[in-house]
């Protein structure tokens, strides 16, 4: 099956159990840009299962912890080392985040400021101009589901940040016919907009 018709039967089938921002963390995972996520899974048991179920289908692996968090990924022994890393009590952000796909360079950032730290630097950073094609990693429109990146970029032109988001916005660009990307689809026609009429 094809990348799009999982993710339109993901959208579908079991999205409506996490929130928006997970899609961009399943896309990214079914192009191979991510070798691993953890979201929230806000449903009752027996539809957790379904939900778990669901991800074994389709190819992947899932696990949910008694607070709601859904690990996922298409490597058995991805899964079960990101599990080990998040649920033991010294955290190690940076391996974590690698696990999750981001680039080293943010990892190292995140590593640096502190997990209780990531919401404020955030907020920080989502304040801050994007120069140029770098507006495709601003993670403002992360929690809408629409950000191009799924993680907390190092800086304002983060190049493999960049780069990640320049693969996924060719994703979409090559699929914008397709109304579950019309959110994605604005995005680019507004960032890329704004350049050209610079
Ligand atoms: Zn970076």
């Amino acid at each position: 099956m094809n990348i799009l018709a999982i993710y339109e039967k993901y959208a579908k089938d079991i999205a409506p159990f996490f929130p928006a921002s997970a899609n961009i963390d399943f896309l990214l995972m079914l192009l191979e840009l991510k070798p691993s996520m953890r979201t929230r899974c806000v449903a009752e048991k027996d539809m957790q299962k379904s939900v778990v179920e669901w991800l074994k289908e389709n190819g992947f692996y899932a696990w949910i912890d008694h607070e709601n968090y859904i690990y996922i990924s298409s490597i058995q022994s991805t899964l079960e080392k990101v599990i080990a890393l998040d649920t033991s009590t010294e955290k190690q952000e940076s391996k974590i985040g690698e696990l999750f796909g981001y680039p080293r360079c943010c990892c190292k950032k995140i590593q640096g400021i502190g997990e209780e730290q990531i919401d404020a630097y955030e907020e920080a950073i989502s304040q801050e101009i994007f120069p140029l094609f770098f507006k495709l990693i601003d993670p403002k429109n992360y929690r809408k589901g629409t950000a191009f990146i799924s993680h907390v970029p190092c800086s304002t032109n983060c190049f493999d940040s960049l780069a990640l988001a320049q693969q996924f916005g060719f994703f979409i660009h090559k699929n914008k016919h397709s109304l579950l990307f019309s959110g994605w689809v604005k995005e680019l026609d507004k960032i890329y907009g704004a350049l050209i009429c610079h």
